[in-house]
């Protein structure tokens, strides 16, 4: 759940995650924010009132682990040859220059072509963008399987830079998926689309829904896990 407080003036965003542990957890992510996991019995309104008073703490925390993201990619540019995560595989980047970007896989090789191949944020951005359109194919792809499976209607598909989740839906039943599951195994992508066509029928983490994944993915608890400790892995 987002959620948003005021403090000293500024806004401070945070992603709010509710179970049945037994005390507050304040995290900062690269790209993905601040992030509070709290007791379900905890008044939103308290852990608000906690945020606030962290407020500063927090903010520099966040501002520290993005400074280490942005060091890390000035140390580790991504070049000709740079390993690169293709569905679950390790390929090898292999760049080129020319007028438009494109990518195509052959084998091992991720060959992109690019306009200014010696730029890192531009061959970072290039990446984003093809392997976005290959996300999206393979997300449809899946979503036409499942989705008679599962027994639900889906409606827009849209792809999205989303900092802090793989996948969501809306009540509307427009679906949104975070474009780096092209980079994790087949069976973590499938995971993720079958967990949201579930949630067309329970909007919620209750264990009916959780039956409803299991009918389809009886191995699902391992693919979750999967993303959950290989997160790290699948930054660009
Ligand atoms: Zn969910």
């Amino acid at each position: 759940m987002k959620r948003a407080v005021i403090a000293g003036g500024r806004r401070v965003e945070y992603t709010l995650i509710q179970s049945n542990r037994a005390n507050v957890l304040f995290q900062a992510l690269p790209e993905a924010g601040i992030r509070v996991y709290a007791p379900k019995y905890l008044r939103l309104r308290d852990v608000d009132a906690m945020v606030r008073d962290r407020a500063e703490q927090l903010t520099h925390m966040q501002r520290e682990v993005e400074q280490r993201l942005e060091d890390d990619r000035r140390a580790h540019p991504v070049t000709d040859g740079s390993p690169i995560l293709i569905e679950g595989r390790r390929c090898a980047l292999r760049l080129h220059a020319g007028p438009r970007r494109t990518g195509r896989l052959a084998g091992d090789e991720y060959h992109l072509t690019l306009p200014e191949p010696d730029s890192d944020a531009a061959v970072r951005a290039a990446i984003r963008s093809t392997l976005s359109a290959v996300a999206l194919k393979r997300i449809r792809q899946r979503l036409e399987f499942y989705a008679p499976r599962v027994g639900a209607h889906f409606g827009r598909v849209t792809i999205r830079e989303q900092k802090s989740r793989w996948g969501s839906c809306s009540r509307k039943g427009n679906l949104n998926f975070n474009w780096k599951l092209i980079m994790a195994p087949p069976e973590v992508l499938d995971y993720v689309v079958i967990h949201e066509l579930c949630h067309l029928h329970e909007f919620n983490h209750s264990p009916r829904f959780w039956a409803l994944v299991a009918a389809q993915m009886p191995e699902y608890e391992a693919w979750k896990k999967w993303l959950k400790v290989h997160a790290e892995d699948l930054y660009l």
